[in-house]
Order: structure tokens, then sequence, then C-alpha cells
């Protein structure tokens, strides 16, 4: 059996040898004020920071998903009004969570096959003055990913910059210092079980919490913030994930070598499709903006179907479409936990069907 799902998705098979180690070294039961439990979240900010060239002044925080880091930007970071740019349905949650929080949000939607232009971002009404500025670095919806937003910074150089990495940030070398706040849920490209999210914030974004002062919430950044800066948490933390997190940092290899890894077997798959026979076709037909660790396949509802369920005959699971492109595409998650056997099996299989 496997799964090609972009989450939640492969685990590193190392995983189960982790879940093994947790348990017999008592790392389940810990108390979460004790030593053990601050050196733990010790080294994995220290691997974090080494392993994903995270910048020194950059701070990391453990929070629960992703999701809770919409909020947490929304309620701590958001003065009056968050600008969402997006082109699927990540980035339109995004939106909707923040619309219930914030005095003001405005979207700018965009399609799958364009970039993030000066244009676009010119043709934003006047009275948009955003103080947060949401990018979701890859849709995992479409697969389609914004590599620059300096349009947007060089029209809202006050702003911050929240970036949503969830299913890129361990498989991507991220250009940290371009952003103030990047977030993921590890559940993706992490390859980790879910129930945890890393957020990343620059010293600008911490200087914005600051200014806000925002305490009113059981999540509130400073709270958070205070208690890290002792290798706390504020409330009882999923110590495993944390635990997992640290293993896997620890093993996995220098970030640079992942992402040209991921990057080649990316190209591959994307010729693969225009190669294949199959009566299908990659969703974003722009190379420029497409995703490196998602790959979207479109086809008739019936085609698509269909290849979803040979595979399935074969133990190999696509991830199914989302949102607007539930039935009309399926998915193929290339994360680093996924063995280059495993790609080949599905490429075999993929190719039987078009030779049927
Ligand atoms: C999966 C995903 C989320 C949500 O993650 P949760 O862990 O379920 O909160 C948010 N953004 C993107 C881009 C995602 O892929």
């Amino acid at each position: 059996m496997s799964t090609f799902y972009p989450g939640p998705s492969k685990v590193y098979p190392q995983v189960e040898e982790y879940l093994h180690e947790a348990f017999h070294a008592g790392i389940l039961s810990v108390n979460h004020r004790s030593a053990t439990c601050m050196d733990l979240t010790r080294s994995v900010l220290t691997h974090l920071h080494r392993q994903l060239q995270i910048p020194e002044d950059y701070t990391i925080y453990f929070i629960s998903s992703a999701t809770e880091v919409w909020e947490i930007i929304a309620q701590s970071l958001t003065k009056k009004e968050s600008l969402h740019c997006f082109n699927g349905a990540f980035g339109a949650k995004w939106y909707e969570y923040a619309g219930k929080l914030v005095e003001k949000v405005t979207a700018l939607r965009f399609d799958v096959n364009q970039p993030l232009t000066q244009e676009e971002v010119n043709r934003l009404p006047t009275h948009c003055e955003p103080d947060v500025l949401c990018v979701t670095h890859n849709e995992t919806a479409n697969g389609t990913t914004v590599r620059d937003w300096t349009p947007l910074v060089a029209k809202f150089p006050e702003a911050i910059i929240a970036v949503d990495a969830t299913s890129s940030l361990g498989g991507v070398n991220l250009p940290w210092q371009t952003a103030d706040v990047w977030f993921a849920s590890v559940q993706k490209c992490l390859g980790l079980p879910a129930g945890m999210a890393v957020m990343v914030c620059s010293p600008k974004a911490l200087e914005r919490a600051f200014d806000i002062n925002d305490r009113s919430f059981y999540n509130s950044l400073l709270f958070i913030h205070e208690n890290f800066q002792k290798f706390q948490t504020h409330y009882t933390p999923n110590v495993l994930g944390i635990f997992l997190l640290n293993k896997v940092m620890e093993h996995i290899d220098p970030i640079t070598v992942i992402e040209k890894k991921v990057a080649n077997r990316a190209r591959a798959w994307y010729r693969f499709f225009e190669d294949s026979i199959l009566p299908v076709t990659c969703l974003v037909s722009n190379p420029a903006v497409r995703s490196d660790t998602v790959i979207t396949i479109q086809g008739s509802e019936s085609s698509i179907a269909y290849i979803k369920a040979i595979t399935e005959q074969h133990g190999i699971t696509l991830g199914n479409g989302y949102g607007a492109w539930k039935n009309t595409t399926f998915r193929i998650a290339n994360f680093p936990a996924i063995s280059d056997l495993e790609i080949d099996e599905l490429k075999e299989v993929l190719s039987s069907i078009a030779t049927l």
C-alpha cells in the first residue's frame, strides 16, 4: 500500500521506529514543564533553524494546526485589514476565517495560470489599506505556487507578510527573509502524523504583536512567545508530535538537498503527464506557477474516476481533487517522505492504463 495523498500524507518510514522509541523513553507521559520537555523543545528549535535554514532572528512556535495559525494572525497580528491573495480553496478558507475576526478583509483572486503581477496588485481598490498581506505559497487544492510577492510588498511596504507554506515547508528551501510569518501543519510536506503546526515569525512580526498587544485568547501570540522563551508552551502540547519532529529534523538531508530532489521529481512528473497518452492534462499549464510539491492532473470525471479506481486496485492511493476541482482532477503529493520506488510503481500502473 502506498499513498500519494497530499495531506494527511505518507509519513517518513522511520516514524515507526521513532514511535517505539518515544514510548520506551517515557516521553509520552512527560510533564510539559519538566527539564526533559524543555530540552526537547530547545533541540527541535535548533534543528529546525539549522535543517530548514531559518534565520537566527526568526522565532519558531508550535501550534495545533495551520487553521489555528490563520486565527492567530487575525487576532494577534492584524490591526484593521488583511489582504488575501489566492486562487484556490485553502487561500479562500483563510480569507473566510479572517473575515470573521478582522474588521476588514479584501480578496485578490487570480487565475491558476497567473503569477501575482504588479498589474493585478494595481487593480486593487484605492481604499484597500491592508496591514497584513496573506499569501498561500503552495495552494494544495490546485497545485500552484506563488514564488514572488514583491509586487505586493512594493505597494504596501509597511504591511507584514504572512505565508501559508503548509504543503511546501519541508520540501522547498523557503525565502524566509521575504516574509514575516510562515507556517505549516506537519502532516503534509514534513511527513509526520497530523496534530501540530510550525509557525515562524520575523522580528517585524513580533514587533507588530507587541504593538497590538492582544492577550484576549488562549492562543494569543504573546502568550505563546513568552512561554517559548522558556522553551515551554502555555498549555499541554503534543509532546509526541514534538518528539517526532525532532527525530525527523535530526535525520533528514539539508533542505537544499531535499529541494533539489523534489524539484527534479516534479519536473519528471510533469514531463510524464505531458508525454502520456492518458486522456488527462496538467491542470496548471504555465510552468512558472506549477507547484513542485503537489501535482494536479485534470481530465473528464469518468477518466479521473477510472484512473483513481485502477491505481487503488494496485494498492496505490491518489489524492482526490479539492474544492472546485473535486471530480475533475486528482492530485499527486510530491513530498520528500515518498520513495523513488513508490513513484516508479505508480508510473508503471499509470503507463499500463495508458496502453489499455
Ligand atoms: C492542509 C492545509 C491547511 C490546513 O491544515 P490543518 O492542519 O488542517 O489546519 C491550510 N493551508 C494549506 C495550504 C493546506 O494545504
